[in-house]
C-alpha cells in the first residue's frame, strides 16, 4: 500500500524543517489579507511581517512540551494562531512547500509559519471563520498522529528502546537537535514489525460464474448503460499489473451461489434483482479490491459493501472470538446514518456476525460494555470512534475491512482529523471502501492516502431520480409571509399526507415547531441543537407516524429514509443546490409519487439558473417569475463585473461567505 506507507515520509521535508531553537519562518505563497493590502507579500517583498507574527498575550500556553501540542489559541475574525511542535512543521510545509500549497488551495485559507520558541512554533492562519477551522482541523490532522500513545501491542519496544536521547544529534553549530530521519525510520520500522506480525487478510472470495465471464465486452457496457449508467474504473492510474475491472453480475446467485445462507438472507427481504451498484461493487469486493462507489442513499449501496464484509469476517484464518478487536469498521457522518447503518445490518443474519453502533450522545458506557465483550463490526461516527480508539477501549490493529461511508460529507462535517487519526493505526494491507455521493478533491486525497489502486464505481443518483417522480412547485413569496403560507398548507393538509419542512437554521427550525405546537398542530424537529435521543424519537414518530410532520434542518436532507412522504416544503432555499436535489429526493422514492413545494424569495435568486436546470431536466414547469429572477442576476452580475466589482452572491444580504448555521 505505497501511498499510505509514503504518506508522512512525503509530509516530512527534514531539509526544509525549521529546527528547534532555529527562529526560522516559513511562507506560504502569496497572501494579501482581506483588511489591509501589501502588508504582507510572500516570500518576496514581504511587508511588516511583524504585523502578522502578533501574538497578542498569547503567552497563555496551556502545553507541554512538543508532544503535548494544543496550546493557546487566539482567534482575531479571519486570523488565528495557534502553536504547533516544531518538529512536525516540516509536516505542514511538505517538500518544496507543496503541502502548505494543497492545504490553503483545499481550504481556502492562507497559512503562515511564524517563529518557534525551540519546543513549538507559532502557525498564523487567515480566512473566513470556516475556511480557518477547516485548515485547523487538516493541521492537527497532519500533526497529531505521532502525539498517540505508543501502540497497545507493540512488539519490539524491548530490542530498541527508543530513548529520546537515542534520537539526538548535533546540527552544524553544534547544537543537540532531534535526529528526524532516525526518529522516523524507527517508527516506520516500529509500525512495520507491528504489521508484520498480524495474520496476512484473506480478501479474495470471488469464483467468476462461467455466465459472467462470457458476458462479451459489448453486452456489458450496454447493461451499465441500461442500469442508472454505471461508470466503472480505476481510480488512479490503471497500472499494467492490475487486473481488469470484474463484469457485473446480474443476478444474486451469480453473486453469492457459494455462499447459500447469504442468500437466503437475500431472498427473506424480498428483493427481486440487484440494484446497479450491488451488481457492480459486489465482484469487485469479493475479488477483495478497493471501492469507491460514487452512489448515494437508497442506492443500496449499504448492502453493497455490507455482504462482502460477512463473508470477509467469516473467512479469515483466525477464529472470530481469538482476533484481537473487531474485523469490519464502518464509518458514517451522522448518528442517523450510523444508526440506519446498524437497522440494515442487522437484518442480516450470517453466522452469528455481532455489530455495534458507536455514536456520540448515545450510552457511551454501554456502547464500551458491548464492544469489549467482543463484536465482529463496529459502525461509528468518526468523534466517537476516535473517543473510544484514543481511550483504549477499542482494538483496531485487526480491522481489515474499512468502510468510509459517505465520506463527502464527513469531510464536509470537518472530521478529516477524527478518520485520519483513528485510521493511523490501522493495519495498512486492510481493504477499503468508500461511498461518496460526490467527489471532491479531497474525497480523492482520502482515497489517495488511504486506499489501494481503488476502482471506482459511478451510478446514477437515486435522489436524482426521484426529482423525476416529484412534482416540484414553487411558491414566491415574501420573507415575512413564509410562515402564514405554510400554516394555510398545514392546515389544508390530507391526513394521509406526510410532510418534512425543511428550514435553513436550527433557530428557525425550533421556532417553526414552537409555533406549530403553539396552534395545536402536532409535529416534530430534527436538528442538530437535539439530543440523540430527541432526534431518534423524532424520526421515529415520523416513520411510525405518529406525527405527520417533521420541521428540520439540512441534517436529515440526505440518507433519511421514511417511507411515505409525501410532501418536502421548502421553506427556507437551500444554500447549495446540490441539496436541493438531497431534499426533493425525501419524496417520491421507491416507485412513489411526492410533491416538493419551495419558497422563494428574493433572496433567492443566485439560485434561479441552477434550479431551472433542475426543473427542466425532470420536465417540470418553469414559473416566469423564475427565468426573471434569473434574468436579473445574471444582469446584476454582468453590470458588477463591468464596474469591477465581482459578480458576487448578491442578494443574499450580504450573508454570503458567512458563517455556516451547522446541524
Ligand atoms: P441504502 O442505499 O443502502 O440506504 O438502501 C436503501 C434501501 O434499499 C434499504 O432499505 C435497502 O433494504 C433497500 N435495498 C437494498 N438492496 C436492494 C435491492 N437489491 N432491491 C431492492 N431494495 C434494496
Amino acid at each position: 500500500m505505497s501511498n499510505f506507507e509514503d504518506e508522512w515520509q512525503e509530509n516530512e521535508p527534514v531539509a526544509t524543517m525549521p529546527a528547534p531553537q532555529a527562529h526560522a519562518t516559513y511562507h506560504s505563497r502569496e497572501y494579501r489579507p482581506s483588511r489591509g493590502r501589501g502588508s504582507f507579500g510572500g516570500a518576496r517583498g514581504r511587508g511588516n511581517d511583524n504585523n502578522w507574527r502578533d501574538r497578542g498575550n498569547n503567552s497563555n500556553s496551556n502545553g507541554g512540551g512538543p508532544s503535548n501540542r494544543r496550546n493557546f489559541q487566539q482567534n482575531e475574525g479571519n486570523k488565528k494562531n495557534i502553536m504547533v511542535p516544531s518538529n512536525k512543521v516540516g509536516r505542514i510545509i511538505g517538500k518544496g512547500g507543496s503541502k502548505i500549497r494543497e492545504l490553503e488551495t483545499e481550504t481556502d485559507a492562507k497559512i503562515k509559519i511564524g517563529d518557534s520558541n525551540g519546543n513549538e512554533t507559532d502557525v498564523t492562519l487567515f480566512g473566513t471563520p470556516d475556511a480557518i477551522s477547516k485548515v485547523e482541523g487538516l493541521i492537527n490532522g497532519l500533526t497529531e498522529d505521532y502525539n498517540r500513545p505508543p501502540p497497545q501491542d507493540r512488539h519490539n519496544d524491548s530490542a530498541n528502546s527508543g530513548g529520546s536521547g537515542d534520537f539526538l544529534k548535533q546540527n552544524e553549530s553544534g547544537v543537540q537537535v532531534i535526529d528526524w530521519d532516525k526518529l522516523n525510520a524507527f517508527y516506520d520500522e516500529q509500525q512495520q514489525s507491528r504489521w508484520e506480525n498480524l495474520p496476512p487478510i484473506i480478501k479474495d472470495f470471488y469464483k467468476e460464474d462461467p455466465e459472467v465471464a462470457a458476458m462479451p465486452p459489448a453486452e456489458v457496457a450496454r447493461w451499465r448503460r441500461a442500469n442508472n449508467d454505471i461508470q466503472v474504473k480505476r481510480t488512479f492510474d490503471d497500472k499494467p499489473g492490475l487486473r481488469p475491472v470484474p463484469n457485473p453480475i446480474i443476478t444474486f446467485e451469480q453473486a453469492f451461489q457459494h455462499y447459500p445462507e447469504i442468500l437466503d438472507e437475500i431472498y427473506k427481504q424480498g428483493f427481486k434483482q440487484p440494484s446497479p451498484i450491488q451488481s457492480q461493487a459486489w465482484p469487485i469486493l469479493l475479488r477483495g479490491e478497493d471501492l469507491i462507489g460514487i452512489a448515494q442513499t437508497g442506492t443500496g449501496k449499504t448492502l453493497a459493501f455490507l455482504l462482502p464484509a460477512l463473508i470477509h469476517i467469516d473467512g479469515q484464518t483466525i477464529p472470530r472470538d481469538q482476533r484481537e478487536g473487531p474485523t469490519v469498521l464502518i464509518m458514517a457522518p451522522t448518528r442517523e446514518l450510523a444508526l440506519q447503518i446498524d437497522k440494515e445490518v442487522s437484518k442480516y443474519q450470517y453466522r452469528g456476525i455481532k455489530s455495534v453502533c458507536l455514536y456520540g450522545g448515545g450510552d457511551r458506557k454501554e456502547q464500551i460494555k458491548v464492544v469489549s465483550k467482543g463484536v465482529d463490526i463496529v459502525i461509528a461516527t468518526p468523534g466517537r470512534l476516535n473517543d473510544l480508539v484514543m481511550a483504549r477501549h477499542l482494538n483496531i490493529i485487526n480491522f481489515s475491512y474499512i468502510v468510509l461511508d459517505e465520506a463527502d460529507r464527513m469531510l464536509d462535517m470537518g472530521f478529516e482529523p477524527q478518520i485520519r487519526k483513528s485510521l493511523f493505526d490501522v493495519r495498512p494491507d486492510r481493504q477499503t471502501v468508500m461511498t461518496s455521493a460526490t467527489w471532491p478533491a479531497g474525497v480523492r486525497r482520502l482515497a489517495e492516502s488511504y486506499m489501494k489502486d481503488p476502482i471506482q464505481v459511478n451510478v446514477g443518483s437515486l435522489d436524482l431520480a426521484a426529482v423525476h417522480t416529484v412534482t416540484q412547485q414553487l411558491m414566491f413569496v415574501d420573507e415575512d409571509d413564509k410562515e402564514k403560507v405554510l400554516l394555510e398548507f398545514l392546515i389544508n393538509m390530507e391526513p394521509t399526507d406526510k410532510v418534512i419542512i425543511f428550514c435553513g437554521k436550527k433557530a428557525t427550525a425550533t421556532h417553526i415547531t414552537t409555533e406549530l405546537c403553539l396552534k395545536g398542530i402536532e409535529c416534530q424537529s430534527l436538528h442538530g441543537d437535539r439530543d440523540q435521543s430527541d432526534r431518534e424519537a423524532a424520526l421515529g414518530d415520523m416513520v411510525d407516524g405518529t406525527v405527520n410532520i417533521l420541521v428540520a434542518t439540512d441534517v436529515a436532507s440526505r440518507g433519511i429514509d421514511i417511507k411515505d412522504l409525501t410532501h418536502v416544503i421548502n421553506l427556507d432555499f437551500p444554500r447549495h443546490i446540490e441539496e436541493y436535489v438531497h431534499r426533493v429526493g425525501r419524496t417520491g422514492r421507491a416507485g412513489k409519487t411526492g410533491i416538493a413545494l419551495s419558497f422563494i424569495t428574493r433572496n433567492d435568486w443566485a439560485h434561479a439558473r441552477e434550479l431551472i436546470k433542475i426543473l427542466e431536466e425532470a420536465n417540470q414547469e418553469i414559473p416566469d417569475e423564475l427565468e426573471t429572477m434569473a434574468q436579473r442576476f445574471e444582469a446584476m452580475k454582468l453590470r458588477r463585473e463591468k464596474e469591477g466589482g465581482g459578480g458576487g452572491r448578491g442578494g443574499r444580504g450580504g450573508r454570503g461567505g458567512g458563517r455556516r448555521d451547522r446541524w
